[in-house]
């Protein structure tokens, strides 16, 4: 153990090569989808991991737990889809009884979450990120595969009514939906709810990415500019790859995750597992590490933790190495499986 001074003890267990410190985890707990979007899953995809192979509610717990350990404090569910998984408040309830598990969130599209916030928010969720690409029904089904957009905009009134932490996630794609990036800024002013603007990755699984596709960070604010008003920086959380703004009359918040005109990689402080038990110290990591393998020989606590070190120690500087290369290409991994 690396020790740098007392209160950073348990912080330094993930500290990788370039100094930077693990403090969030991702799980992806399923692969599989009720949508097909564009930026994200191969088309026509029936490849899905077979069911014994994705990790239990509790080799979720089991890792998560490990994790905690070695500093890990807040966790995210994401997916594919993640609540196609039955009972995920109980892996949520699970999940923030750990020690040292301070926040539990979950990435969603948002079709089934009606239902399912009030009991997600009673076990323990504090926030949901609920992707929403367009307000058009038949871009909708153009971007992701079907058009669900009455059920994601019930999802969000259900959610701000219970008033659960949402933030609306947008991937934009030029000739897609860029045309809607300014009803996206006025959503925000209206309802209060941080609207994000994601910059488009070649996590695609359908092989579609090109940079002409990419709308960047500074073109959104430009337009919002033109059409709104001023945008004014708030405070820089530098745990968050979101950079964010509001406007003069402090109504709306307007996020940017720039990942290819400003990546985030040398503040990185995320770590992730698939619903497979791969371990990912990046999201360009592929195949990641078998952390299934040890959790089904039932490897001990101080066993897990030495392999999870070994792989901290080896994460990769990320993406803005891969563009220093000029090494960007479609598909160099796909989101479902790794859950953003
Ligand atoms: N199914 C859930 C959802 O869509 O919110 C969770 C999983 S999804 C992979 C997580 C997030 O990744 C979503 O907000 C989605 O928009 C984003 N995403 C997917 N593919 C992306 C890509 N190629 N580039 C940037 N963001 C992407
Ligand atoms: Fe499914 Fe989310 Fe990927 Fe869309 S972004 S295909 S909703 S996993």
């Amino acid at each position: 153990m690396k020790t740098n001074s007392t209160n950073q003890k348990h912080e330094s267990f993930l500290t990788d090569s370039f100094g930077r410190i693990g403090k969030k985890l991702r799980i992806s707990i399923t692969d599989r989808c009720n949508l097909q979007c564009v930026y994200c899953m191969p088309k026509n995809n029936n490849n899905w991991i077979d069911s014994k192979d994705i990790l239990t509610f509790d080799e979720m717990i089991r890792f998560a737990s490990v994790m905690s350990k070695l500093g890990i404090e807040n966790i995210r569910l994401t997916g594919g889809e993640p609540l196609l998984r039955s009972n995920i408040e109980i892996l949520v309830e699970n999940l923030s009884k750990i020690t040292g598990i301070k926040k539990i969130s979950m990435t969603t599209n948002g079709i089934l979450l009606s239902d399912k916030i009030s009991q997600l928010k009673k076990s323990g969720l504090s926030s949901i990120n609920i992707s929403l690409d367009t307000f058009n029904h038949e871009k909708f089904k153009k971007i992701n595969g079907t058009d669900k957009l009455d059920q994601v905009l019930e999802s969000i009134k259900v959610a701000s009514k219970i008033q659960m932490s949402i933030k609306i996630n947008n991937v934009v794609m030029r000739g897609w939906n860029d045309d809607e990036v300014v009803d996206f800024a006025r959503f925000s002013k209206s309802t209060g709810h941080p609207v994000r603007f994601i910059e488009f990755m070649p996590l695609d699984g359908s092989g579609i990415w090109n940079e002409n596709l990419v709308v960047i960070k500074h073109e959104i604010m430009s337009k919002i500019r033109r059409e709104i008003g001023k945008l004014i920086p708030l405070d820089i959380d530098h745990s968050s790859p979101a950079r964010s703004y509001t406007f003069s009359d402090g109504k709306g918040i307007i996020g940017f995750i720039p990942s290819i005109s400003e990546p985030f990689c040398q503040n990185c402080d995320r770590v992730r597992i698939t619903s497979d038990g791969h371990f990912l110290t990046c999201l360009f990591e592929k195949p990641g590490f078998d952390i299934k393998a040890l959790l089904r020989e039932w490897k001990s606590d101080k066993e897990m933790a030495n392999f999870i070190q070994n792989c901290i120690s080896k994460k990769p500087e990320g993406i803005i190495q891969i563009i220093r290369d000029k090494q960007l290409k479609p598909s160099l991994n796909q989101m479902n499986m790794i859950g953003g």
